[in-house]
């Protein structure tokens, strides 16, 4: 058995391993796809607003190269390590092979806690982490976008970095910028968004209705808060939401607006003075008699105890990487359908790819469009998934997923071929 903290990318390499029955992948091209092309590791050092000088680590990894442009985030968080970013750019390898991105993967990272720092600090970390990775990156070589405690400003300050380097505007290096400068409507929101829309889609194929579900969310930025605001709009009932500091349950439903407002501004649950609600631990939100369950905060809390003792009738997977695959099978066994990440919280990389589309093109298109675009997507490889799931007897979601993602990978490798 798996040990209960796996590391990040032993639990990627497991969830390729199980999907690679049904995928058929020739082996030596599986191989290959198991390693990451490439990671740099870079020195951050910047000025603090005393005077004083400190260095942080970066990291950029291109994990999976063979559908094209390498593509993924950038998080600033305390537990970024090397490891940690190799297997989130593996991850998004296969979840832009999944919903068809022409796309590789890639992530990025700095090991900072952003709260410690002020806005200027931020700006120059920001700035001389892209001067750090600039060589990697570029509109048809690697575009990073947001990630956990990254945001449209990083991306704007990221993007006049490299832009003076290249002694003109790029905007298509990276997605997820302001709308003033190239961004698209509809990016902000498009994770959550996402989140929701494969929810109502899991939902419709349960033959249930989302209309008065109870939702338990566990995590509160921006794609936590975008998930409950946009599942309470199309009728289900969010009793419950954490962050670092607290959760707030409430069985008749939180005023989830409110608190997504008061977050959105940066303030903690824990000091929230809006309409009370009882205060709940993160480990306990996970096992509430709720009817979905919704990770959207770090990886690997979702252990064999909290899976044995969950509740919800489905879990969906906001986070990268929220359970471990022992806490998988115990799901399994217990007939829980997780919706899984490379599925679940694509939306935001979707929209990216619209983003970055439209700046190609030079032409901007409307809310709209963006929203039609990114359901048709999302609910056509939804129903892929089910489809394999159903058809090829695979036992679960993530398994079939996974499948689907390696195969179309494993296949842009074998036409290219191997280099010499
Ligand atoms: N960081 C997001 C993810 O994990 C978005 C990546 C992107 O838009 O490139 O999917």
């Amino acid at each position: 058995m798996a040990s209960e903290e796996p590391s990040p990318i032993e639990n990627m390499r497991t969830q390729m391993d199980r999907a690679q029955e049904y995928a058929g992948v020739d082996q030596n091209v599986f191989e290959r796809m198991k390693h990451p092309e490439r990671t740099l590791e870079v020195s951050v050092p910047i000025l603090l607003d005393d005077g004083e000088e400190r260095v942080f680590r970066g990291y950029r990894c291109q994990f999976d190269g063979g559908r094209g442009p390498y593509k993924g985030g950038v998080r600033y968080h305390p537990s970024v390590t090397m490891e940690e970013v190799t297997a989130l750019a593996g991850w998004m390898s296969w979840k832009n092979a999944l919903v068809d991105l022409p796309y590789g993967g890639a992530k990025g990272g700095i090991a900072v806690e952003t709260k410690e720092l002020s806005r200027d600090e931020t700006k120059r970390l920001t700035r001389r982490y892209t001067e750090g990775i600039r060589r990697m990156i570029g509109p048809q070589t690697d575009i990073p976008a947001p990630d956990m405690n990254t945001n449209p400003q990083t991306m704007a300050w990221m993007m006049d970095t490299y832009s003076v380097y290249e002694g003109h505007t790029v905007p298509q290096v990276v997605t997820g910028k302001p709308v003033e400068i190239g961004g698209t409507p509809g990016r902000v929101e498009a994770t959550g968004r996402g989140v929701g829309i494969v929810t109502e889609q899991l939902f419709e194929h349960l033959d249930n209705s989302i209309d008065g579900a109870t939702v338990a969310i566990q995590g509160f930025g921006n794609v936590g808060a975008w998930a409950a605001r946009l599942l309470a709009q199309a009728g289900a009932k969010v009793v419950a939401v954490s962050d670092i500091t607290t959760g707030l349950y409430d069985p008749d439903g939180l005023d989830v607006i409110g608190l997504a407002e008061y977050a959105g501004e940066g303030g903690a649950l824990a000091d929230y003075g809006g309409p009370q609600a009882e205060a709940i631990g993160n480990e306990a939100l996970l096992t509430l008699d709720v009817d979905v369950v919704i990770p959207a905060a770090v990886a690997n809390v979702i252990t064999t105890e909290i899976a044995e003792d969950l509740q919800a009738n489905v879990v969906v997977e906001a986070a990268n990487g929220p359970t471990t695959t022992a806490a998988d099978d115990v799901l399994i066994e217990r007939d829980v359908p997780v919706v899984p990440d490379i599925l679940a919280n694509t939306g935001g990389v979707i929209v990216s790819y619209l983003e970055w589309v439209q700046n190609t093109q030079e032409y901007a298109w409307t809310l709209e469009e963006v929203n039609a675009e990114l359901e048709r997507r999302l609910v056509g490889t939804f129903d892929e998934v089910i489809g394999a799931y159903t058809d090829r007897e695979i036992p679960d979601l993530r398994t079939a997923a996974f499948s689907i993602a390696i195969d179309r990978c494993a296949r842009a490798h074998s036409y290219r071929g191997l280099f010499p």
